[in-house]
């Protein structure tokens, strides 16, 4: 299976680069790489009418982070503030590290 190259990690701040929540900014819950998605705290909330069930006997409206397409987002640099692409460097012990193309800071900690 063909890797995507993922530039955002769980509990990275990211922004939404487009859709209707375009510009605003959130926590990453949640990653699926396989899809290539990411699901973003409070952002992308879509309403979902649920049947009845045992968690939830009243049925009715759930509202639910939907997953957004992992392009759609951009990471918020720690050291810049700024929604930055990011590059992967080399560390000295071999490890991979995401640095910020806008300020050169690592964003790895
Ligand atoms: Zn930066």
């Amino acid at each position: 299976m063909a890797s995507v190259k993922l530039h955002v990690k769980k509990d990275d701040m990211v922004k939404i680069t487009t859709g209707k929540d375009q510009g605003k900014e959130g926590k990453v819950l949640r990653v699926l790489p396989g899809k290539g998605r990411v699901i973003v705290e409070n952002l992308n909330v879509v309403k979902r009418h649920t049947r009845p069930n045992q968690l939830n006997p009243e049925g009715g409206i759930v509202e639910k982070e939907a997953p957004l397409s992992i392009s759609n987002v951009m990471l918020i640099c720690g050291s810049c503030n700024q929604a930055a692409r990011t590059g992967v460097r080399l560390l000295e012990d071999g490890s991979k590290s995401r640095y910020c193309k806008k300020c050169n800071e690592s964003v790895d900690k």
